[in-house]
């Protein structure tokens, strides 16, 4: 039987740890949408046109480690405003929300676009300066250099371009329960979504 959890939210707001938490502790399957557009991102930084790329794109080669730098990230956000590009990557999120076993997805429209029938939807935030904080704690800790300010401009511009875009912008589902971790451990963010989830499966 499926089982769906969809989980929205803006840029580096605690939503992937959050879903890799859930899908491990309910042993359902995850699929972080956001590699979908970084992916395409990817390819039009390498010379692609966007909804060539995106047309072409096979999900077996994702590779999340060469695709979560911030030039990707940006790159992503442009191409996620483009409709066919949206378009291309729907059926293949749809039928993985579908599996048996249960899914959990991530992204900005899983609630609203992908999944309106989810059975659980979660909208995940934390103010625009905790989110850069902690990618910013993030890439330091990977020795990574970084600079602060910097970091939340560009969370400032995603959220900006996400939001206000035409095609599913970035917006919490009217049923979704909106979960704001700016003064939250990552584990009291799992613990209230894992007491949302259990009461709906019951
Ligand atoms: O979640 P992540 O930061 O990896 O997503 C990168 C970009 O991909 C986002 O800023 C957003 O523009 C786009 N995206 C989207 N819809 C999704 C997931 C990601 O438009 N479901």
């Amino acid at each position: 039987m499926s089982f769906t959890i969809a989980i929205d939210g803006p840029a580096a707001a605690g939503k992937g740890t959050l879903a890799q938490a859930l899908s491990a502790h309910f042993g359902f399957a995850y699929l972080d949408t956001g590699l979908l557009y970084r992916a395409v991102g990817a390819g039009v930084l390498a010379g692609g046109e966007p909804v060539a790329v995106a047309q072409a794109l096979d999900p077996s080669d994702l590779n999340a480690d060469t695709l979560r730098t911030q030039a990707v990230a940006e790159a992503a956000s442009r191409v996620a405003v483009i409709p066919d590009v949206r378009a291309a990557l729907i059926a293949f999120q749809r039928s993985f929300a579908r599996r048996d076993g249960g899914a959990v997805l991530d992204g900005r429209d899983i609630g609203t676009v992908i999944c309106p029938d989810a059975n659980v939807k979660l909208f995940v935030t934390a103010s625009a300066e905790i989110r850069a904080d902690r990618r910013f704690a993030e890439l330091t800790a990977k020795g990574v250099q970084a600079d602060l300010a910097a970091i939340l401009d560009e969370v400032r511009a995603r959220d900006d371009r996400d939001q206000n875009r035409a095609e599913a912008p970035l917006i919490a589902a009217a049923d979704a329960t909106l979960i704001d971790t700016t003064s939250m451990t990552a584990a009291e963010a799992l613990a209230q979504a894992i007491t949302i989830v259990t009461a709906k499966r019951a």
